[in-house]
């Protein structure tokens, strides 16, 4: 049954001044799906908290990091919470930049998580309709990593001051997922036990929905491995016949695994990129080095995938007389999230509902589909998605290493609306809505959801005995967590070091400046929507 949900009609009952992302009709199914109570003065804190919410959206999309190299995000955010009263500790799991920020006392321990890494060569000024890198050829926020700690952050404060005012037990934790563009952090947490104990994670992530999914999630798991042949060095025209190409290895290692993808089942994904090919042609290639996502929908393919991998980098190894050894850069296990904490959680997404979006930002996501030659111009979501129950056909895609975390501890992650539909992903346009409005209302409007469910698990322990009946019962009954890494797999620090150490100075110099400039938009002086490029015809 349909009905209309007044929100008026739920202000009545809130203290004045609440600035709710809605104030027009919305259109729910079912019960009226209302917040009251702590969960309507938390959406008011969180109404209220819209600038910090900003600020930080702007701020790490000015920081333009990548995986490891997350160092200004590090910064900034952890200042943030310890002025706040959280405790953080720096350097966790042997990653330089991740940390691990946690208020409160006793139970139900609840942590909240999102990514905070960028995408290479994606630099893209915000809040104009066409390509303009900021920094040609610097990182960017091409996925839109930028936005979730705002989310999780303004939650965890509204729940916080109310936790305090109403003498409520329970611990807050933040964390971040380091390096999630290489899924190369978060099986390392599990690993180390940093979410053992863990009531429950509520996982955020950029989407142009409002939406959450329980049971395992579409999409795939992976093993990232690389793997490094070495062989002789030699002149290359005078005495070749010495040599041994590392390069001539992965090369056969390559065209074999790309002869083998025709009896690999169509569900499974798999790249490479060669990260070490030699130094110069006159030189046999003494190493190379070539690095492979194996993906698959369960953790068994996976596992048969990259078994069949490892071969043919042995066989490779045999033709060409070098050795080969591999190391694991990165590991997702496939995603299982919780039924009863999400469907707790779209009970909250109904009643919080989209933003309101202005004539502005529909005039801007219109003409940036339009850029991008969408199938279709829909402009900025209006409803929020139904609860998204398991594909009855698994569908493939990609991957987030918060796969192993669900395995450990009932997880959910929040799609939240910050971003638009039509861009292609890992690419500047994912950027573009990034700093803009869009990307801060959506951010806040997850944020009363993430504040809202927080509450539910703090005042609802049969929520929290629910979530853990179902992970024992249901998700974990018939299959065991075997995680990819082993006990002494390190984690990869190194990469993206070079990249960031190219780029940074240049990129230092966009770094926001909320002190200055209320928005970021303000300070790259950008009228928003910016739908046409000056000068341009
Ligand atoms: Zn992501």
């Amino acid at each position: 049954m349909k009905r209309i949900l007044a929100l008026v009609a739920v202000g009545i009952c809130l203290p004045a001044g609440i600035a709710l992302a809605q104030d027009e009709a919305i259109e729910v199914e079912g019960p009226p799906p209302e917040l009251s109570g702590l969960k309507a003065e938390a959406a008011e804190i969180v109404g209220d908290n819209q600038k910090l919410t900003q600020e930080i959206v702007d701020s790490l999309f000015s920081f333009s990091e990548l995986g490891f190299q997350e160092f200004e995000t590090q910064r900034y955010l952890t200042e943030l919470l310890e002025s706040n009263g959280f405790t953080v500790e720096r350097g966790v799991s042997g990653i330089p930049s991740s940390w691990w920020a946690s208020w409160g006392s006793g139970k139900p321990v609840i942590a909240l998580g999102s990514d905070v890494d960028g995408i290479p060569k994606s630099s893209q000024m915000p809040g104009v309709a066409y390509r303009q890198p900021m920094v040609e050829g610097a990182p960017g926020h091409g996925e839109g990593h930028n936005s979730g700690q705002a989310v999780n952050i303004t939650a965890a404060l509204a729940v916080k001051e109310l936790m305090e005012r109403e003498n409520l037990p329970g611990t807050i934790v933040l964390w971040p997922g380091i390096a999630e563009e290489l899924v190369a952090t978060k099986a390392w947490f599990a690993r180390d036990g940093r979410y053992e104990g863990v009531d429950a994670v509520l996982f955020t992530h950029v989407d142009d929905a409002m939406v959450v999914s329980w049971g395992q999630a579409t999409g795939t798991g992976l093993v990232s491995v690389e793997y490094t042949f070495d062989g002789t060095a030699a002149h290359g025209a005078g005495d070749p016949w010495k040599g041994r190409s590392a390069l001539d290895a992965v090369e056969l290692m390559n065209v074999a695994w790309n002869f083998r993808r025709e009896h690999l089942h169509p569900l499974q994904r798999s790249h490479y990129v060669i990260v070490d090919g030699g130094d110069q042609p006159n030189v046999v290639p003494s190493k190379a080095t070539v690095w492979y996502f194996i993906r698959e929908i369960t953790a068994d393919k996976i596992r048969e995938n990259f078994a069949t991998l490892q071969r043919i980098a042995e066989g490779a190894a045999m033709m060409t007389d070098t050795t080969v050894s591999r190391r694991i850069v990165g590991a997702a296990y496939p995603r299982h999230f919780n039924k009863p904490i999400a469907e707790a959680m779209h009970r909250n997404i109904r009643a919080v509902g989209m933003p309101e979006w202005s004539d502005d930002d529909q005039a801007f996501a219109r003409a940036f589909q339009e850029f991008m030659e969408a199938d279709e111009i829909t402009g900025l979501k209006t409803e929020v998605d139904d609860l998204e129950a398991p594909k009855e056909e698994p569908e493939s895609g990609g991957s987030d290493d918060i796969g192993d975390v669900s395995w450990n501890v009932p997880t959910v992650t929040l799609r939240f609306p910050s971003n638009i539909d039509g861009r292609t992903g890992h690419h500047w346009s994912s950027a573009i809505a990034m700093a803009t409005p869009i990307a801060h209302k959506g951010a806040t409007a997850g944020a009363k959801v993430v504040a809202a469910t927080m509450l539910d698990l703090i005042q609802d322990q049969a929520l929290v005995e629910n979530a853990w009946t179902y992970f024992r019962e249901e998700q974990t009954a018939n299959e065991t967590y075997l995680p990819f890494i082993g006990d002494d797999d390190p984690p990869a620090i190194e990469k993206n070091e070079a990249i960031m150490g190219t780029h940074k100075d240049e990129l230092s110099r966009y770094y926001y400046d909320p002190s200055k400039y209320d928005t970021y938009l303000e300070q790259l002086g950008i009228d928003y929507p910016q739908l046409e490029k000056p000068g341009a015809e």
